[in-house]
């Protein structure tokens, strides 16, 4: 019998699995993939891998405006897959290390519940494990547009297109989100003529207007074509059918619509763990299903689809499975998407902020002001805190360019400890540093700016 069985060894399986072990609790982590789900295999960390590609490539292109002469730059798309591939499998070797010097028992199989406290294991091992307490962490995957389902030769997920080893001459991607920017942008700096096709008015729209803004205007200056407002109503003979519009002829089409929860299969109802029409485990801030003792985690709970969050939910779980007490919060959420340039966003956008009855503005920075970011030739985008007037309180920011998805880590601090604005222009930040940027934009929403003209010039 273990005190808890972890189901999907995902960024939050795998943390839950370690805390409880760490608790001096005997733990079953079982999985039926690779060790580290859709995060290290499919996702985080070969995308991000992929785009440091990207990014050597960008610094190469622009070599001459540093005063250092290239000659002519090829590259083995073949090669950046081989070293996508390696560090995964190092990830993973190490992942396996680790839940091994934490004395988590690794069964290898599809798990089935049987019972509340039952669990039927089939495949490399297969056994039946019972377990106290049991947290189901089984995640996503990608979500198929059912008209035209992936065939992995023409119509591609994030999943398959990470499978490529030759470059296609032109993709089409359909869904401007996450997925869908991160691989435009891998893509066209590797020289492939993309386009996305955006069924709302904006790419990565729930980020609000300025970044959604900034991304499309940094995107087409790189060539990327950003068509929104179009309806994808099939593909076939080597093209995207458009509502209303001729056929956009393309060599690879990327779904990248979303993702749908893994939940079938589970033997959920043989537990009695209550799943929505979508396939979502429903929990409350602890984490718990409708089951007592059994918790649910990362994207399977339909919250927000990310990494991060799940191994926050499971730390909760598991504090809650071990008898501590804790909860979930999301109001200070980082979320970066990976694209050149950076955007990472925390907390609440300037509309948001409007529409939940804040006296709301905001301190807008732009690195084209920044010493650090003139010196290093990267003054693309802005830095942007959003406050509340009445209170001093910092209830967002965003930021786009460069270092973006380390910088926004000074504002998830500083919003998940409630902190004002004050205690951000109070701060001391070193300079010359793009986290100065945090400070100037505090200033100019406080109406004090220092390294950026006033709004009113000040009486001679
Ligand atoms: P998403 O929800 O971010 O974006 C999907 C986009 O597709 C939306 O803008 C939607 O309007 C559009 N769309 C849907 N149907 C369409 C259609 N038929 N035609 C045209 N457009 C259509 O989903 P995603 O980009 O697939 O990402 C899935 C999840 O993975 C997200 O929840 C995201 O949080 C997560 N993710 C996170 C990261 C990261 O943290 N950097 C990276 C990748 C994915």
């Amino acid at each position: 019998m273990f005190d808890l069985a972890v189901i999907g060894s995902g960024p939050g399986g795998y943390i839950a699995a370690i805390k409880a072990a760490q608790n001096g609790k005997k733990v079953a982590l079982i999985e039926k993939g690779h060790l580290g789900g859709t995060c290290l295999n499919v996702g985080c960390i070969p995308t991000k891998t992929l785009l440091a590609n990207a990014a050597v490539m960008q610094k190469i292109q622009h070599a001459a405006e540093y005063g250092i002469t290239t000659g002519p730059v090829t590259f083995d798309f073949g090669k950046m897959k081989d070293r996508k591939d390696g560090v995964v499998t190092k990830i993973r070797k190490s992942l396996e290390g680790l839940l091994q010097s934490n004395a988590i028992t690794i069964l290898r199989g599809h798990a089935e519940f049987m019972s509340p406290q039952e669990l039927k294991v089939k495949g490399q091992e297969s056994c039946l494990v019972y377990a106290e307490k049991i947290i189901i962490a089984t995640g996503s995957e990608p979500l198929d547009i059912p008209a035209f389902p992936c065939d992995h030769k023409f119509v591609f997920n994030s999943t398959s297109i990470l499978e490529l080893t030759a470059l296609p001459k032109t993709l089409a991607i359909i869904g401007g989100g996450y997925i869908g920017c991160e691989f435009a942008s891998l893509y066209a700096q590797l020289g492939v003529k993309v386009v996305i096709l955006e069924a709302l008015p904006a790419l990565v729209a729930l980020q609000g207007k300025a970044v959604s803004e900034a991304l499309t205007a940094a995107f087409k200056k790189q060539g990327i074509e950003v068509r929104t407002g179009v309806f994808v109503e099939g593909v076939g003979a080597g093209a995207v059918q458009l509502k209303g519009e001729p056929p956009l002829a393309c060599d690879a089409v990327l779904v990248a619509v979303g993702r749908k929860t893994v939940s079938e299969g589970l033997g959920l109802e043989k537990a009695g763990v209550v799943v929505s029409d979508k396939g979502v485990v429903g929990v409350n801030t602890k984490m718990e299903t409708n089951v007592p003792g059994i918790y649910a985690i990362g994207d399977v709970t339909g919250k927000m689809m990310l990494a991060h969050v799940a191994s926050h939910q499971g730390l909760i779980a598991a504090a809650n499975a071990i008898g501590q007490e804790a909860y979930m919060h999301y109001s200070a959420v980082p979320a970066v998407i990976f694209t050149l340039p950076e955007i990472a966003t925390v907390g609440l956008t300037l509309e948001q902020a409007q529409e939940a009855g804040y006296q709301a503005a905001v301190g807008k920075f732009p690195f084209a002001a920044l010493g650090k970011s003139i010196a290093t030739l990267e003054t693309d985008g802005f830095a942007q805190v959003v406050l509340d007037k009445k209170s001093g309180a910092i209830l967002g920011a965003q930021v786009v360019g460069a270092e973006a998805s380390a910088l926004i880590a000074e504002m998830a601090l500083a919003i998940a400890n409630e902190l004002t604005v004050e205690c951000l222009t109070d701060t001391i930040h070193a300079h010359p540093t793009v986290a100065e940027a945090w400070l100037e934009a505090a200033l100019i929403g406080n109406d004090t700016p220092l390294n950026f003209p006033p709004k009113i010039s000040p009486r001679r």
